[in-house]
């Protein structure tokens, strides 16, 4: 389908992009990879009169360190993730998990700012910057605010981004040593969103959990955290017991959409496998 008529709009800096959101209002939408957006704009979802694409702002790209925090524009594709040393090194979650999403040609184009901006459940991003206590920046007409991860998603693209306000980067703390981390996606095929997938960012001092976060995706409205999963598990030695625990109060909070990947308990149930897996890959890790 080809989508409706718009004004094309090619801004150079963050300020013209700003401007522009501010002159053209709800009539304008910003444009990043365009994979979740033209798709919605053929199938008349969308409809915006305006286009402001942010493909030509330099300034939103790239991933680079600053003291114990990586930071990444929001326009940084997919494939600059796989393909980073910084993140390897740093947050190797982040990489290790982009290659999980979608397929090579939607991670060419997409960005990590519109996987996150979009506010789709479905999305892999939301969980795993939850999952890595992620900061998200956002610019205004207004100024300059952090968000975290936790407090960014309200619903089904349902942000607490407002209109006039563009993503400019997402800030990760580097892991500290002996981090463990996994990301354990369930999908139908190659290139499809997740049934159901668990972030999970672990750390084991003296045999003990002393760190622990739990995120799930595609479950609920939103990406959740399984803030009762982790609290079951500090202080605890990791075991099939109290991983079996973590991941039924995991599941306690899932709220899935039936659909074509699978009925509400399918979906749960994946959940909790997802979670099991992801806690023995990431203890396996934290050596
Ligand atoms: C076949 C296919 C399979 C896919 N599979 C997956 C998958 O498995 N996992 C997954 O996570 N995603 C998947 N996607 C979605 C893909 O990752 C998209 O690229 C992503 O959701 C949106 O990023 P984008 O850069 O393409 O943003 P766009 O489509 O350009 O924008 C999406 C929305 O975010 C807004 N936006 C974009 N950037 C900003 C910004 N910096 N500040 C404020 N608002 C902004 C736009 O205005 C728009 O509303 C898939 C897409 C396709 C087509």
């Amino acid at each position: 389908m080809i989508p409706p008529a718009f004004d094309y709009h090619a801004p150079r800096s963050v300020a013209d992009a700003i401007k522009l959101l501010g002159d053209l209002g709800s009539d304008a939408k910003l444009l990043a990879g365009g994979h979740s957006l033209l798709p919605m704009m053929k199938l008349r979802f969308a409809q915006p009169a305006h286009l402001i694409d942010l493909n030509r702002i330099d300034a939103l790209r790239g991933i680079r360190e600053d003291g114990g925090t990586v930071v990444i524009g929001a326009m940084t594709v997919e494939n600059e993730l796989i393909a980073s040393s910084v993140l390897a090194a740093k947050v190797p979650l982040l990489a290790e998990a982009a290659k999980q999403i979608a397929d090579p040609q939607v991670r060419n184009r997409g960005t990590i700012g519109g996987d996150i901006a979009h506010g789709d459940p479905g999305n892999d991003h939301p969980a795993i910057a939850i999952a890595l206590d992620a900061t998200f920046v956002l610019q205004g007409p207004k100024g300059t605010r952090q968000v975290a991860a936790g407090g960014f998603f309200h619903g089904t693209y349902m942000t607490e981004m407002a209109e006039d306000e563009i993503l400019t980067e997402i800030r990760v703390p580097a892991f500290a040593p002996k981090t463990g981390y996994a990301y354990e996606k369930l999908k139908r095929k190659t290139g499809d969103w997740a049934t159901a997938a668990a972030a999970v960012v672990l750390r084991i001092d003296g045999g003990k959990v002393s760190h622990a976060r739990i995120a799930l995706t595609n479950v609920a409205p939103t990406a959740l955290r399984a803030a009762d999963a982790e609290a079951a598990l500090l202080g605890k030695p990791l075991s099939d017991t109290t991983i079996a625990d973590a991941a039924a109060k995991a599941m306690a909070i899932c709220d899935p959409a039936e659909d074509l990947r699978g009925d509400r308990e399918y979906k749960t149930a994946m959940a909790g496998q997802m979670v099991k897996r992801a806690l023995a890959k990431a203890a396996a890790r934290c050596k």
